[in-house]
């Protein structure tokens, strides 16, 4: 059988049409009247994405490069950030915490499990001089939701800024970034924003530029206040990366358009669809509050996690990812997010219970399918 390749990890993610078009357009000069318009246009449409009326900084990087700018801009040397683990991500706040000389304290959450925001409440009384909560909003790791909204009324009533990095996110997992009082938010551009890698994201509250100001950790090329004074001029300190600039310019245009809540509501319906559909199949969630954007399914006992996942890309053309660290082999992650859609899902579900089945444990995919499908027919 002839299967099409289906990129379907989360992340890189497939890249919407119009932005690989816009993408392969002629170079042109990034100090020029012409490009300057268009990442004024960015610029705005970056905080309608976010939900922000705050600035939202545009780095040349990976995901990571943001969350390391988010840590030398806030953070200072002699008081302590607060980082929530529980995941591959979330561990990786506190490793770039580290590495900046950062005293840091964690909050650790087992994998699969989500915060609770009481434990966060209490820290911060205890340790008041805490500059900066770091969190994630979909733990790509173990496709667990924190509970960000919780974690943005605890915060906003300290001296502490909350930081969430939203790489995996933003764009599919519901984020209201003013609404929930969340002060800086990572994204990137390579999940839910439908364009290749190599751009990152930070939206940056009035709260956080104080934060800023008293940080005393180095930074150059990652420094929020000369990535902050080049949009009010239309550009950005270095040259950017104008190819991918105009693709991310088409994917707004799109998202934009949809308007963000069809996205979350397109996302929460899919994401339900999934979950479903595994249920009907009777397989189990790794997440106990999951996201929307990806599931992590149990591997059930007597099967090889790792064969599974080959067998994925190797029999019926779906790239998906598997566990790491701790749960190596025993979870598959599908993503749903981004320009995936309601067939993507079912290919992965079919390949899921196809798959299961090879490997000698049969499911009922009629039923994982019906099931799904059932979620996606709903009426409104
Ligand atoms: C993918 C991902 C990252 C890493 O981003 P890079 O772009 O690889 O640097 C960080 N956090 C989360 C939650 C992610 O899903």
């Amino acid at each position: 059988m002839f299967y099409k390749r289906r990129l379907l990890a989360p992340g890189p993610t497939p890249v919407l049409e119009d932005a690989l078009l816009a993408s392969a357009r002629p170079m042109i000069h990034h100090r020029t009247d012409e490009f300057n318009a268009v990442l004024k246009q960015v610029f705005e449409q970056l905080k309608t994405v976010f939900l922000t009326k705050s600035p939202v900084l545009l780095f040349t990087s990976s995901g990571t490069g943001a969350m390391e700018a988010a840590v030398a801009n806030l953070c200072r040397t002699d008081r302590p950030a607060l980082v929530i683990r529980g995941g591959k991500f979330g561990e990786r706040w506190g490793e770039i915490t580290k590495a900046y000389g950062v005293p840091t304290d964690v909050i650790d959450v087992p994998w699969g499990e989500a915060v609770d925001p009481a434990l966060v409440e209490k820290h911060l009384k205890a340790k008041p001089q805490t500059s900066a909560v770091f969190t994630t909003l979909s733990e790509t790791s173990t496709c667990v939701a924190h509970p960000i909204r919780d974690l943005g009324a605890i915060t906003r009533a300290t001296d502490t800024v909350l930081v969430v990095d939203g790489i995996s996110g933003l764009g599919g997992q519901e984020c209201r970034t003013d609404e929930w009082q969340v002060d800086v938010v990572i994204a990137g551009s390579q999940k839910a924003l439908m364009i290749p890698p190599g751009l990152a994201m930070a939206s940056v509250s009035d709260r956080a530029w104080a934060k800023v100001k008293e940080s005393n950790l180095p930074k150059y090329y990652f420094s929020f206040d000369k990535h902050h004074k080049n949009i009010a001029k239309d550009t950005t300190p270095y040259t950017p990366a104008v190819s991918l600039i105009f693709a991310l310019k088409a994917a707004l245009d799109r998202m934009v358009a949809e308007g963000m809540d069809a996205i979350f509501e397109r996302h929460q319906r899919l994401g339900r669809a999934m979950r479903e559909g595994v249920g009907a199949m009777g397989l189990t969630l790794f997440a106990k509050r999951p996201v929307d954007v990806a599931t992590a399914v149990n591997v059930p006992a007597g099967v090889d996690g790792g064969k599974l996942k080959k067998m994925f890309e190797t029999d019926f053309g779906i790239t998906v990812a598997g566990g790491q660290d701790a749960i190596k082999g025993k979870v598959v992650r599908i993503a749903h997010m981004g320009y995936m859609d309601p067939f993507d899902g079912l290919a992965a579900l079919g390949a899921l219970g196809m798959g299961l089945g090879r490997l000698g444990h049969r499911v009922d995919i009629g039923a994982g399918m019906g099931a799904a499908m059932k979620v996606i027919e709903e009426k409104p």
